[in-house]
This record gives structure tokens, sequence and C-alpha cells, in this order.
């Protein structure tokens, strides 16, 4: 399944939005009640939160959700060096002209996309600020460099994903923007669903699945013990296809879970203890 990332940097091709649709079904099992809920908030327009940690399944929801709502999907990783102007456009020199150039949300706002700021907290204060005015009853985006104000598509939505788990004080989402967005709770799946996950996209058998899902369960335990996160279901889909692979399942685990996780020595062999244990 490919999904379409917007880059941020200085990119001379236009971006067309054709591009960001996603075509294919993106395979989700679904959790709770999200799919609903995100149904209810997209059909009131309500800018939506992602809460969770990472690897969880935020990205592949929202992914599977523009497929059923047929809308493309922009996404916009954020980080510490993202400027408004990444996200809302610029003025570019070509030979001897200038000329306007859409950023990623703009292209979202013009054309009616889902915007996805992956991990908002890792932007800077004062290019979260933009994405205000797009969040109230005015669904607008000042392109403040070009001097116009873009009325937000019918179809438009704002989407970010956050992480409350690793958040320092100086690192946090303030109140006036948190406070803009109606959040969808996501943790680990639970251990029937989490199992089927890692049959249908690492292709591991169920025994090995279920065992998988065992050893996340315990490693999660360990957050109580000085681990910093509970271990992804991502990195769970990594060991199984690293078994499917035809890897010994001892080697599999420990590449993408113990070494993965952390460089504490003494974590690391209570992890790979674990393992012993379960394989
Ligand atoms: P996040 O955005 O929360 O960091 P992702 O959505 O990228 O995490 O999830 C990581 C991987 O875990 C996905 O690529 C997928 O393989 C798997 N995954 C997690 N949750 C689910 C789910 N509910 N249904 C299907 N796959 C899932």
């Amino acid at each position: 399944m490919a999904i379409k990332r917007a880059h941020s940097e200085i990119d001379s091709r236009e971006l067309a939005i054709e591009e960001f649709f996603v075509n294919e079904e993106p395979f989700y099992v679904a959790v709770a009640d999200e799919i609903e809920l995100f149904d209810s908030a997209y059909r009131l327009r309500l800018p939506i939160m992602l809460k969770g940690p990472t690897g969880c399944g935020k990205t592949r929801f929202l992914a599977h959700m523009a497929w059923r709502l047929s809308l493309p999907l922009v996404t916009i990783a954020c980080h510490e060096d993202l400027t408004a102007s990444d996200l809302v456009g610029r003025f570019l020199l070509k030979g001897h002209e200038t000329t306007w150039s859409d950023g990623p949300l703009s292209l979202a706002v013009k054309h009616g996309a889902i915007c996805y700021l992956d991990e908002v907290v890792e932007a800077r204060k004062d290019t979260t600020v933009v994405i205000h005015p797009l969040t109230d009853d005015r669904r607008m985006l000042p392109q403040e460099k070009k001097g116009v104000v873009l009325e937000a598509h019918p179809n438009f939505l704002l989407v970010i994903s956050y992480n409350p788990g690793y958040q320092s004080v100086t690192k946090d989402l303030k109140q006036s923007t948190r406070q803009r967005f109606v959040a969808i709770d996501f943790n680990y799946p639970p251990a029937e669903k989490e199992q089927a996950i890692l049959m249908s996209e690492g292709g591991v058998d169920r025994e090995t699945a279920v065992r998988l899902v065992r050893l996340g369960e315990m490693v999660r335990n360990l957050r109580q013990h000085g681990l910093e996160e509970g271990v992804s279901t991502r990195l769970l889909v990594y060991a199984a296809k690293l078994i499917s692979a035809g890897h010994d399942t001892r080697q599999a685990c420990t590449a993408a879970v113990t070494q993965a996780m952390t460089d504490d020595p003494e974590m690391q062999e209570t992890i790979d203890e674990i393992v012993s244990g379960l394989f």
C-alpha cells in the first residue's frame, strides 16, 4: 500500500492532488468504535486528534478512513524545522520569474483533502498557529506572503496525531491548540485483534502470532520497571515479517524488539529472557 507523503522541502514540481488518493483498501482491524466516531466527526467537519503511542495503528486507520470516504490524504511529517511556509507555500524563483507554489496544507485546503499533521508537537509553535483559523467556523487559511485568504473546500478535514507518552513540558501541545480537536484515543490492539494483524501483516501462523502478542504484553508490562514506552504493534509486525522470511524466531525478536526498543544492557537481557521463555 503506497501512501503518498507530501514533502515539505522546496519542490519545484507542483503537487497534484490526484496523487494523494488511496486507491486500494488499507487493511485495518477496527479496535473499538473509532470508525463510527471518525465518520460522525467528519460529517460534522470537526477537526480530529488521533491520540496514542507510536506504532499502534493511527496512520493506518487514517489511510483506511481516507479510502472509505474517497478523500485524498495529504500527510505531513512534522519536525522542528518545519516552517509555516513549508505548509502554506512560498514564492519560487524560476528563471527570471517568481511563481507561487502551494504547500501541502494549501493543496489539501483547496481540493478538499484530509490533511494529516503527523506528530504535531514536533512542529514549532509558530508553525502550529497557522492551522488555528482552519479549525473553527472560519475554516480558512491565510496565505500571508501572497496576501490572500483561502476558504477551505467543503470536504476539507484537518487531522493531527499526538503521542501523550513522551511529551516533555517544553514540547507539549498547547491547550489553545489541543482544545480545537475531538480526540480519538488509540492504544495497542487487544490480544485477539493484534494476533489477526500479525497473521495478516506479518504472514505468521496463529501459534507464532499468539506468542508474539504475549511477548508484546510482557514487554509492555516492563514500562513499570523503567522501559520508556511499550513495544509497538509495528515492531511486532517487523518481528513477524522476519520470522516469515525464514529467520530464527529468537534472532527475529532480538532484532525487531530487544535491540530496537532499548540500549540499556539490563533491559535488553530482561527482554531476551522473555523471548527465550516464549520461543
Ligand atoms: P502509528 O501511526 O500509530 O505510529 P501505524 O498506523 O503506522 O502506527 O501502525 C504501525 C503498523 O502496525 C501498521 O503499518 C500495521 O502494520 C500495524 N497495525 C497497527 N494497528 C493496526 C490495525 N488496527 N489494523 C491493521 N494494522 C495495524
